[in-house]
């Protein structure tokens, strides 16, 4: 990449100006101006490239500017840019059914939305209505998107802020034994004792006030724990017992990510509802959606559903879906995620927890890893604390800069960093990260307790 500092500069100066920016304070921040991206790697006006470790926000599952899905956008704006909901529209007619045919069990229907968080809006609707129940449990570590109802949904601290306390929603803890809330020491305790205690709620909260359970298949950035054998089949058995629809969110592990089209494809378990977005079209343009059971899908069937979208089902957005999926599918790129995640992402991340102290545990599968960086391995004490604020954050800020100095974009949350390339990355560039990482992680080892 070619450097244009002043290019540069005048494109953060109007951003500074007035563009208002998602969770942050506004004048604390400082935006990277972005001139260009490709593949694995994007760059900045003074020709410094990087390697995008966090997919952007964990979408671009092909990687930037793939060639096939730009010409696909830029035909589908040449023959129809846009049009209404409530047509028939080929773009549109396509993306469904190559969705409904990777969607396991009888998730044929699918309802479009922008994003994710539009989606768990209509899921969590979508079954109150169907069962006539007004709540919704959800796990306390978890994201379900910005909007009213999924934030509220959201376990994890930004919800804090936005907590209605009325939404209808009861949390519960969902397994994780490196911290587990059950005081468990084995995967199997773990799995035993968090569907006890999902058979507690229930039964304390009244089994016919409750519509739906919804699970991150993989919870993603609440730290990418992949449930204990047999859970998820559990909470499915719950459900059935009691009525209640069961909606996996799969807005940032579908698609590719775990190293199967869907993060449900290494269980044999079939979801009432499927949430989706981001790896749908890898971001090209903003689409989302539920994939719907035959028999939610019934319940519409002569009653109108009261909901919509002005852009649903968008003729741009669904082209987009369309290329990425027919890529995905010529260019193997779920078995790339497999393939890369047992073959370089887990040995090299095993490797380097081996060698750096401030790693407490490596977890994950496919382009989907979180490293749990710790003070103390012993006590597992967090780098930072849980929801640091300010200076308490400036062990991961430290780890962060020093990540980006070696040219890898990390995603860090708390005081955890995850490993979330595209799904295509190559082997050579897997390496690459797992390099800088070890330098970065050299200095989070300043920061342990030892
Ligand atoms: N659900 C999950 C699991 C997510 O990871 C996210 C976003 O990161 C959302 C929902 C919200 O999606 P969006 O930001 O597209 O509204």
């Amino acid at each position: 990449p070619q450097p244009h500092p002043q290019a540069g500069a005048a494109v953060k100066a109007a951003d500074r100006a007035h563009v208002f920016h998602s969770w942050s304070a506004q004048e604390l921040i400082d935006p990277l101006a972005v001139a260009g991206a490709e593949g694995s790697y994007f760059w900045d006006y003074d020709g410094k490239r990087y390697l995008d470790f966090a997919s952007g926000l964990v979408f671009t599952n092909i990687g930037y500017q793939h060639p096939k899905v730009v010409a696909a956008i830029q035909e589908q704006a040449g023959k129809l840019a846009t049009f209404a909901p409530a047509f028939a529209v080929e773009a549109r007619s396509e993306a469904a059914r190559l969705i409904a045919r990777r969607t396991p069990g009888d998730l044929d229907k699918i309802f479009f939305t922008n994003g994710g968080a539009e989606a768990v809006e209509n899921a969590t609707r979508m079954a109150r209505l169907h069962t006539g129940r007004p709540k919704v449990l959800s796990a306390y570590r978890s994201y379900h998107g910005g909007t009213a109802a999924a934030i509220n949904l959201t376990g994890d601290p930004r919800r804090w802020p936005s907590d209605s306390g009325t939404a209808g929603v009861v949390r519960f803890w969902a397994p994780f034994l490196y911290r587990s809330p059950f005081h468990a020491e084995t995967e199997r305790q773990e799995c035993e004792r968090a569907l006890q205690h999902l058979a507690d709620t229930i039964e304390f909260e009244g089994p016919a006030t409750i519509a739906a359970i919804i699970l991150e298949t993989i919870p993603g950035t609440a730290g990418i724990m992949i449930p204990p054998p047999g859970y998820l089949e559990g909470v499915r058995a719950l459900c059935d017992a009691h009525g209640i629809v069961f909606v996996l969110d799969e807005v940032m592990a579908g698609f590719g990510r775990t190293g199967k089209w869907f993060a449900a494809d290494h269980t044999g378990v079939v979801p009432d509802l499927l949430t989706f977005a981001k790896g749908v079209n890898s971001g090209y343009v903003p689409l989302g959606g539920v994939a719907i059971s035959g028999a939610i899908a019934d319940t519409f069937a002569r009653r109108p559903y009261p909901g919509g979208l002005t852009y649903s089902g968008h003729p741009l957005a669904c082209a987009a879906a369309v290329a990425t999926l027919n890529v995905m599918e010529e260019e193997g790129v779920v078995e790339q995620a497999a393939r890369i995640g047992e073959s370089v992402l887990g040995p090299g991340l095993h490797e380097l927890a081996r060698r750096h102290p401030s790693v407490g545990e490596v977890r994950g599968t496919g382009v989907f890893w979180a490293l749990e960086l710790v003070r103390d391995r012993e006590t597992r004490e967090p780098l930072v604390p849980y929801n640091p604020q300010g200076e308490a954050n400036a062990p991961m800020a430290a780890f962060g800069a020093a990540a980006k100095a070696h040219g890898l974009w990390p995603f860090t949350n708390m005081n955890r960093t995850h490993v979330v390339p595209p799904c295509n990355i190559t082997e050579a560039e897997a390496k690459e990260g797992l390099a800088a990482l070890d330098e970065a992680l050299s200095v989070a080892d300043e920061h342990t307790a030892r």
